[in-house]
């Protein structure tokens, strides 16, 4: 319906799993003029209005007609501010924000329904919690628990107090909780305000409080509410041996094949040579993800193994990043590849027919390209960081999958590339290494059930 990254996975996956366990739970998005919104059917099932500062602004509430998704999905549309099409970039995001935030509380509250948990992602809804127990608009929902998860946290949607007016009356005595360092933090809010908060992956809950864009002080106050959660991935949709959007299958037992038909497959479509290790780059081409080291490390790489390694980045970002990556198409034609854009399906074949992923990463709360990248016997290559210290294991250590290294550098990237180059002349190794990674279960259920445990803990608590 929307995705830019880990969140919409996140959340087109989790609920899915927890009503298979017996739970119902619903998800409520922003309205986006999108495909999905196009092509299925919604009822109106509440309306009204509110207002955000002076300005008036209706809503409504539109229900997907058949739960195509697995679950109840709800999305708020208000004209003029969730009726677009992109996620974000627009100048009014805060607004945007609020509003939905205010819409979702007015509809829980009027239309008379008690969830026994309100789950909030990222700072794009930080404020519910704070404004479920200290705005009076709110009290029929102030024993509603609320779970507060972090996606990433360097974003806090953070804003000046100009925009204070925007909110709803609320109880002055505890405003400051809205604060830190002189404006409404919202992430920090909700870290302060809901009854627990969770990371995705439990390397990421020790290293916000060293490393989080200022919150250091607050999370690391804040550590014993806090639980790290692994990310499970859908596993209908990431499967290897029925993907429709691969050449192949691959088969757990015997992936060989399966590489090699996908392999070919991408190399066809992007005009490069099979008999080489092919190591691939998917994602947002940000300094969280160490693009900008990319353009040296891959000139270094391809001019120390002439010929002997091909490289393939898919993704878009930063402007000077995508042109620098860009540049090397021409450099080296036939052993380097770009695709600036964001591409579904042909990420998917990259997962499948890649020898290798690259994830230099500065910052990775948990990570899914990894995940994917072993599910398709794909050898990760990862810094040790985040949710990737929790996912992969070198395999120089015992019963060990990948490639890690420890800093984000050039240097150790294309010491790694080194690695993987010299990994991939031992077929025999390789394949056992494919074997082993695509035995691992990263499925949801295992974390759909430790979220299911602190839902519990906390209805039992009301
Ligand atoms: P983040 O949420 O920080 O971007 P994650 O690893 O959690 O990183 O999730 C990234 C998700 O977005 C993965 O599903 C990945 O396949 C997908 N993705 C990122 N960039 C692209 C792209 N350019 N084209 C297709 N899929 C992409």
């Amino acid at each position: 319906m929307a995705k830019v990254g880990g969140l919409a996975d996140v959340v087109g996956a989790l609920p899915k799993y927890q009503n298979e366990a017996g739970l119902q739970a619903a998800v409520v998005l922003p309205y986006y003029n999108r495909k999905f919104v196009q092509d299925n059917e919604f009822d109106v099932v509440f309306e009204a209005s509110n207002k955000l500062g002076t300005r008036r602004y209706e809503f409504q509430i539109l229900k997907e007609r058949t739960n195509i998704l697995g679950f109840e999905l709800y999305l708020i549309y208000i004209p003029g501010l969730l009726d677009r099409t992109e996620v974000y970039s627009y100048p009014d995001e805060r607004e945007q924000f609020i509003a939905f935030q205010l819409a979702f509380l007015d509809w829980i509250t009027w239309s008379q329904q008690k969830p026994d948990i309100i789950h909030c992602h990222d700072h794009h809804v930080g404020l519910i919690p704070f404004l479920l127990q200290h705005s009076a608009l709110y009290t029929r929902l102030s024993k509603t628990a609320t779970v507060f998860t972090i996606h990433n946290g360097q974003y806090h949607g953070a804003f000046g107090y100009d925009k204070f007016i925007y909110l709803p009356e609320v109880d002055m005595a505890y405003a400051g909780l809205l604060d830190w360092g002189g404006g409404i933090n919202p992430l920090a809010c909700a870290v302060k305000c809901a009854d627990r908060y969770t990371t995705v992956s439990p390397s990421y809950l020790q290293e916000l409080s060293y490393n989080s864009n200022g919150l250091e002080h607050l999370f690391a106050t804040e550590r014993s509410r806090g639980l790290g959660i692994i990310n499970g991935i859908d596993t209908e949709v990431w499967n290897p041996f029925t993907d429709p959007m691969i050449a192949a299958p691959i088969d757990a037992l015997s992936p060989q094949k399966g590489k090699q038909a996908n392999k070919q497959a991408l190399c066809k479509h992007f005009k490069l040579s099979t008999d080489k290790p092919l190591i691939s780059f998917i994602g947002r081409l940000v300094l969280e993800k160490g693009a900008d080291l990319l353009p040296e490390a891959f000139t270094r790489s391809l001019k120390e193994h002439t010929g002997a390694v091909n490289i393939l980045v898919l993704g878009a970002g930063d402007k000077e990043t995508e042109a620098a990556l860009t540049q090397l198409n021409e450099l080296f034609p036939e052993h380097y590849k770009t695709f600036i854009g964001y591409n579904e399906e042909l990420a998917h074949l990259i997962y499948a027919g890649s020898d290798f992923l690259l994830m230099p990463s500065r910052v990775e709360p948990c990570g899914l390209n990894q995940l994917y990248a072993l599910r398709y016997g794909t050898v990760p290559i990862v810094r040790r960081t985040g949710g990737l210290i929790d996912t992969v294991i070198d395999f120089g250590d015992e019963d060990g999958y990948g490639i890690c290294f420890n800093q984000s550098n050039v240097d150790d990237i294309v010491y790694s590339i080194d690695r993987a180059i010299t990994l991939y002349k031992n077929t025999a190794h390789l394949d056992l290494l494919r074997k082993r990674m695509m035995a691992l279960n990263f499925s949801w259920t295992q974390s759909a059930k430790q979220y299911n445990q602190l839902y519990e803990s906390l209805i039992s608590l009301i």
